[in-house]
Formats: structure tokens, sequence, C-alpha cells
């Protein structure tokens, strides 16, 4: 796979060196309303006052600036500085969604309909979506809310850790994955099985879902293909991923054994059968998981 270079999607939100509890500003409308209760106390000249001592303050380095301006949402503790490794990620989870931007706003107008580009957000820890609060354990997620994708970069030493998919593109292929949730989501149908939420078969329609969610990652993969310079051994890695991102493999390192009827995402074997219906198809309309029996799938 060669990705460097290639276009960068401009939808990408970087809050890794954000706080997720939303703060920022709080100190700087404090420093504000501290000015306020001065000004109404000393009038204007308890505010220059206050100012050339705030001012004297900053100077001699007691106070910092950023702090007093609300720009420190980032506290002395957290880390806002960002590794090489991480940059270098950040930019190939830009030039994957960018390529996936691409593949869709074409497959789209192929049928007909226009491709509505999804949000992405790369956070440390914890972070505020549409959807609730997201967190690293969930591992990368869509939120049809807010129409986002969101991940953790540090899923990816996961991923490779612990689930032996170490390459690019098995790092590719789940944000694929997780842009096909879009996909399902501009098309109806993630709606229409959210409309199931309750119902005791609501796990089977779950899985057919996700299924589906990996055959528009064979998609994408199909059409970029050229672009992205991918070979046998990245088609590879990302069924080696999606073998080992299935249910039945998360289940059984997690609890040491598989417990069938909660699978929400299908066996290995069913999602690397899938990626590859759609890599070898390149057609949306040819992932119709919903129509056959679910022993079939
Ligand atoms: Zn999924």
């Amino acid at each position: 796979m060669d990705w460097k270079g290639q276009r960068e999607s401009d939808n990408v939100d970087d809050a890794r060196g954000r706080a997720s509890s939303g703060g920022g500003g709080g100190i700087g409308g404090g420093a504000f309303s501290l000015l306020a209760l001065v000004g109404r106390k000393f009038g204007i000249k308890g505010i220059l006052g206050a100012l050339v001592l705030g001012f004297a303050l900053v100077k001699c380095g007691i106070v910092d600036l950023n702090t007093l301006l609300g720009g420190g949402s980032v506290g002395p503790g957290q880390q806002t500085q960002v590794s090489p490794e991480d940059e270098e990620r950040f930019r190939f989870v830009k030039v994957v969604l960018g390529s996936t931007e691409d593949v869709w706003t074409k497959e789209f107008a192929r049928i007909g309909r226009k491709y509505e580009q999804p949000g992405l957000q790369v956070y440390r820890g914890r972070t505020q979506t549409g959807c609730g609060t997201g967190s690293a354990e969930m591992g990368p997620f869509y939120c049809p809310a807010d129409r986002k994708v969101y991940i953790d970069l540090s899923f990816y030493d996961e991923l490779a850790q612990t689930f032996n998919s170490p390459g690019d593109f098995a790092q590719a292929y789940v944000i694929a994955h997780e842009v096909g949730h879009h996909v399902q989501k501009l098309v109806g149908t993630s709606d229409k099985v959210a409309a199931m939420q309750g119902r005791p078969d609501y796990n089977e329609y779950s899985v057919r879902l996700e299924l589906q969610a990996d055959f528009l990652a064979g998609v994408w993969a199909n059409h970029s293909q050229q672009t992205l310079k991918l070979d046998r051994s990245d088609i590879e890695e990302a069924m080696r991923a999606a073998n080992a991102i299935g249910d039945d493999a998360i289940q059984k390192k997690m609890q040491g054994r598989v417990v069938p009827h909660s699978f929400t995402h299908g066996t290995s074997e069913q999602r690397t059968r899938w990626f590859q219906k759609g890599l070898l198809s390149g057609k949306i309309e040819d992932g119709d998981t919903f129509s056959m029996p679910y022993k079939d799938l």
C-alpha cells in the first residue's frame, strides 16, 4: 500500500490535545468576570490597575497567558505533544478518509445519488459525540446522529498487538468499515435497522448491517486498488483484520469461549467473505445482506 502524497481529507477533526470535558474558555471567562467585578468596585482605574498587575504576573511567568485567556483547556499534566508516529498515523487517517470520499462520490453518482461526506474525529482517551461519550475501549465507531467516525489512535496499537494485524491496510480497512456505516446511513439502511431495536430478532439485523459494512469496505478497496497501489499482501492483511475482529475471535479473546446469540458483527469467516465479495464486485448494489435467510449469510 502506498498512501503517502495522496490527497488528504479536509473533514478530519483533530481532538487529540483537547480535553474531553468540553471546557475551554472557563478560566478566560473567569478572568473577564473578575475584571468586571473589579470595574464595579473600583471603576476604570481599578480595571487598569488589575490589567497592569495581570500583565506583570504574566511577564514574570507567575501566570501563564494561555491559561489566563482560556486557551489552556489542556492542563499541564496532559500531553499536548504529538509523537512523529502519531502524526504519521493522523495523516494516514486523512488520506484514507479522502480516498473513501473519492470512491463513494463516484459510486453514488453512478447510482444517481449525491454523496454527503462524513466527518472524522481523531481523539485520545475520551470524547463527547452526538451519540454520547466515546472512549478508547469502544474501538472505532460511527455516530449516525452527527455523521462522524470516531477513532482513538491507540486502537491501532491494539489492532497490532492483540489482533495481530499490524499493517497499514488493516488500519485502512477499519476506517472503510466505519465509512460503510455512513453509507448505510445515507441510503437509509441503518435507520431501518435501528427502528427494529427491541425486537427479539434485532441482533440478526445488526449482524446483517455489520456484514454489509464489511462488504462496503470491500467495494472501497476495489476502487482504491490503483490509487493506493494495493497488492495481494494488503488484501490478505485486511482479511486478517476482518478475521481478527470478528465477534467470535473477540469473544474468544475476551472470555475464552464463543457465545453465538450475542454476536453483533458476524463471525470472522462471514466478515472475511463479505469483504471479499465487495472487493470482487465493486458495486454497492451487490451487497444485499438483508434478503437472504440468516443462516445463509
Ligand atoms: Zn461496524
